[in-house]
């Protein structure tokens, strides 16, 4: 069974974090951060030590590693039903992150919709990635040369992603805005495009609950 799927993309700083963490407050979405499960790491096993080797630089953790871990965490979100695949929308924020990830993930994604989170202004962006260094303790945003890196290799591996999805499931965000803002664009556009998950009330409420 494909997992219906929604990703977002967007450079480091362009808050698919902060939306993806927010849709996954709502029931019927389960929300997957790639880079933050790649923190809970143990920094002692072989996994932990490739995230710090790669992340402090800027770069990508090995995509066959990164897949692995990804399989792995689902299957245990499954098991626990704490991710209810026949009727959650998977919500994947840094994830994939570039061509061969999304082709190796293709199999098992059905990808309904990729929110593209835009911004322009990449000193805002260097700014609020400098701002969430202080407040969540993250080495990787708190260098200049590492920023730099990452936007860099956002680029160049990650953007053309948005070939590979093609433009007719992409819906194009722009990031400056407030989060709130931002949200309603993408509550809008899941309405838009009926992507309501499975198991939660339709619009007509004919097969929902209430409460
Ligand atoms: P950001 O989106 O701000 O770059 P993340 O928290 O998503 O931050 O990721 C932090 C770091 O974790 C990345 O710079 C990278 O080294 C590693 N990482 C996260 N997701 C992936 C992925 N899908 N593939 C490879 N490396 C990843």
């Amino acid at each position: 069974m494909k997992y219906q799927t929604i990703l977002l993309l967007g450079a480091p700083g362009s808050g698919k974090g902060t939306q993806g963490a927010t849709l996954g407050r709502i029931p019927g979405f389960f929300h997957f951060a790639c880079g933050n499960v790649f923190r809970t790491l143990d920094t002692r096993t072989p996994i932990g030590k490739s995230f710090l080797k790669y992340s402090s630089k800027g770069q990508l953790v090995p995509d066959e590693l990164t897949i692995e871990l990804w399989r792995i965490r689902i299957d245990q979100k499954v098991e626990t039903h704490v991710f209810k695949p026949d009727i959650d929308c998977l919500v994947l924020d840094g994830i994939p992150r570039n061509l061969e990830q999304a082709q190796l993930l293709d199999p098992v994604l059905d990808v309904r919709c990729v929110f593209h989170l835009h911004c322009q202004d990449r000193a805002q962006l260097i700014a609020r990635l400098k701002k969430r260094a202080l407040k969540d303790n993250r080495f990787d945003d708190a260098n200049e040369e590492v920023i730099r890196v990452r936007l860099e290799t956002y680029e160049r591996e990650t953007a053309p992603l948005l070939e590979f999805y093609g433009s007719s499931c992409i819906a194009q965000i722009d990031a400056m805005r407030p989060p709130v803002v931002v949200l309603n664009d993408i509550t809008n556009a899941l309405l838009a495009q009926n992507i309501i998950p499975r198991g939660t009330a339709t619009l007509t409420g004919d097969d929902g609950q209430t409460g």
